[in-house]
């Protein structure tokens, strides 16, 4: 990650001119250049653009000094419009981490240390009772790619299910999401001889089966 100050390195660099950055959260002004003394700029930037990858950060210096105004001019605005529709679209999913009964944080952050090396970065969420009494089947929790979040089904936040069970289903959906990004995503989402033979990582692997055979009917008859 860039900093403010990595920034002003650059730009002092590059334009041979005394920075001075400030960051703003400002939408409409994303960056705002004011002399202050002849050879010194003080430059108002929108925190976005701290961030950016290296062309981004390029755009911003050409534009600083003068240079290839118009198109670095459109290279940041390009930019910054993408990521900023995609922060809120981001900020459309909300997250229900904390249950009544369990926290999925505390849950998915102690598997995470424990079984992948801290490596994962999906996030979690409870979500709705899926639940199809008819086929007699529920879905516990899925993970979803494209948006790299897990969904734990929130039937499972009751005191009559046991920690080792609600541990289980977490620690199953983080193996599809550590597989899915592994570089093997085409047989990852099916639960490979691979899956099974990781899934047995997790130490309370059969008594959480043993569990499930044994009550599932509970969560289809109370499922709505
Ligand atoms: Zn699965």
């Amino acid at each position: 990650m860039n900093s403010a100050e990595y920034l002003k390195n650059i730009l002092e660099a590059k334009t041979g001119l005394k920075i001075s950055i400030e960051l703003t959260d400002n939408r409409k002004q994303i960056l705002k250049i004011t002399p202050d003394k002849p050879d010194r700029k003080i430059i108002e930037i929108n925190r976005i653009l701290v961030d950016a990858p290296d062309e981004v950060i390029e755009a911003v210096t050409d534009f600083v000094s003068g240079r290839n105004r118009k198109s670095s001019r459109t290279r940041i605005i390009r930019y910054v419009r993408k990521t900023l529709s995609e922060k809120t679209q981001d900020r459309k999913i909300n997250l229900h981490t904390s249950g009544n009964v369990y926290n999925l944080n505390d849950i998915f952050e102690k598997l995470n240390k424990k079984y992948f090396n801290g490596s994962l970065t999906c996030r979690i969420t409870f979500g709705r009772n899926y639940c199809n009494p008819r086929k007699r089947s529920i879905v516990f929790g899925s993970f979803n790619p494209q948006k790299n979040i897990i969904r734990i089904n929130r039937a499972l936040d009751s005191v009559m299910v046991p920690e080792f069970f609600v541990e289980y289903i977490v620690f199953h959906e983080m193996l599809h999401a550590r597989l899915y990004f592994s570089g093997i995503s085409a047989v990852s989402m099916k639960h490979s001889k691979n899956f099974r033979a990781k899934e047995k990582n997790y130490p309370f692997l059969e008594t959480a089966k043993k569990w499930k055979k044994e009550n599932l009917k509970f969560f289809i008859r109370t499922a709505k």
